[in-house]
């Protein structure tokens, strides 16, 4: 139970009032309930909100081709042939990159596959892959199937971590000597940024090091973390990690992934990939020989395949406009402080009915807290349900809330926390208290 008294609405609201960041609301649409009245949304997490620009975007690249047609892919405003290209920059530094290692391309589960395609290179001793649990059920799915095409047994092949008995989180010394533990068996290491259900961020750089210690394959999926946590995917020594879009970076549903291929691999021909015309370097990739030869561009953009789907791509260039003017520094500051706030404000409650089982130290968590609910949960389903929050249930208990930084506000929290403490309050204490 916290000690720290959270502030009054009034404060909240003040506190709103002077972050300077609390401007990029306005660069969102909020969804309404019937009567129009602003929802509070808290589920950035699962999709987040369409930036008002966006929508211009996507109008620009369906007048060009009504306009121009064919012309579009050299003329039209954004051309179309180069168009990954203009997020390069802009994309490597949300998740602290260099601009040749990373891509824009397919979704990113797709995405796991091509680049595991590539990292994920199993012999007889070294073909298991540790990963995080629990996983989320398509990370699952692309692990247990690449184990099975390199014909190798999943059961065996898998190595997932799970929190020591009564803990939710892992501890990272215990990722690291699972690492050690398992290192002769490993070939790849596959963790998430941050987990989509506890919402711990791991600690990618010693885990990085350790990897390179031995030797180990190191890939991420960022799904929970780009956008959300800072993160130095250079430095830290990742291999290859991929994260979608649609999530923490508000680009709209199923939209376009990001890719990231460390430096040290960007100008190794010979690694095997599944290979499209779109990674082939642009001089030569519509040479229509009879035997042409795959030459693979630098870095990130040779594991391209298909010439990109634009209308999914176009709310790129409005939601990395609006990072890179906020700043992801700036940004995971503010969001430490909402995330905080929440937690604050969950503690002072001080009731059984809820336990929070996202790691209380601020560089261990993003955005997100989640809350297992002890008791009746359908109960604040629909009080949350009722006040107009958005809140996203896993079953059977856990609530998952996420302040975002770019639209969410101190007075929100502070309104959610009203209705947890009611729900609280006149529910049956679960344990006869
Ligand atoms: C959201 C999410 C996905 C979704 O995969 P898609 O290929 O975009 O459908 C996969 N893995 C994790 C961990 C996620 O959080």
């Amino acid at each position: 139970m916290g000690t720290d008294t959270p502030m009054n609405l009034q404060d909240a609201i003040q506190c709103d009032r002077d972050d300077p960041l609390s401007r990029f609301r306005e660069r969102f649409h909020i969804p309404t309930d019937e009567d129009g009245k602003p929802l509070i949304y808290f589920c950035g997490n699962s999709l987040g909100l369409m930036p008002r620009s966006a929508f211009d975007d996507v109008t620009a690249e369906l007048e060009d081709w009504r306009d121009l047609a064919v012309e579009g892919h050299l003329n039209g405003r954004r051309p179309w042939l180069p168009y990954h290209e203009s997020f390069r920059q802009q994309g490597a530094d949300l998740v602290g990159a260099l601009p040749v290692e990373v891509v824009f391309m397919n979704t990113l589960t797709t995405n796991l596959h091509l680049l595991m395609a590539s990292f994920y290179r199993p012999d007889s001793t070294r073909f298991k892959i540790l990963s995080d649990g629990p996983g989320f059920p398509s990370d699952t799915y692309a692990l247990q199937s690449q184990i099975r095409w390199h014909g190798f047994d999943p059961e065996e092949g898998m190595v997932v971590l799970k929190p020591r008995d009564g803990e939710n989180c892992l501890r990272d010394e215990d990722v690291l000597e699972a690492i050690d533990q398992h290192r002769d068996e490993l070939a790849m290491v596959m963790f998430s940024g941050v987990n989509y259900f506890t919402g711990q961020a791991h600690d990618i750089k010693n885990i990085g090091e350790r990897c390179q210690k031995h030797g180990i394959t190191f890939g991420l999926d960022l799904a929970h973390a780009a956008g959300n946590i800072d993160l130095q995917l250079h430095d830290h020594g990742v291999d290859f990690a991929a994260w979608c879009t649609y999530k923490y970076i508000n680009c709209g549903p199923g939209s376009v992934a990001g890719a990231f291929v460390h430096q040290r691999h960007a100008d190794d021909q010979d690694r095997v990939r599944l290979a499209g015309w779109w990674g082939n370097d642009p001089a030569t990739r519509f040479r229509m020989d009879e035997n042409p030869q795959f030459i693979a561009q630098p870095g990130a953009e040779g594991w391209q395949v298909s010439n990109p789907p634009i209308f999914s791509m176009a709310p790129l260039h409005s939601s990395l406009a609006i990072f890179a003017e906020a700043g992801i520094g700036a940004l995971r500051e503010r969001s430490k402080k909402l995330t905080g706030y929440l937690e604050n404000c969950i503690d002072a409650i001080g009731s059984d009915h809820y336990q929070i089982i996202t790691p209380r130290e601020e560089h261990r968590r993003g955005a997100q807290i989640s809350i297992r609910v002890v008791g009746d949960a359908s109960a604040l389903q629909e009080a949350l349900q009722a006040a107009g929050i958005i809140t996203d249930f896993r079953p059977p208990d856990v609530v998952r809330v996420v302040p975002t930084p770019l639209y969410n506000s101190f007075e929100e929290i502070h309104r959610f926390a009203a209705v947890l403490e009611q729900v609280a309050s006149s529910s049956t204490p679960p344990r006869g208290g």
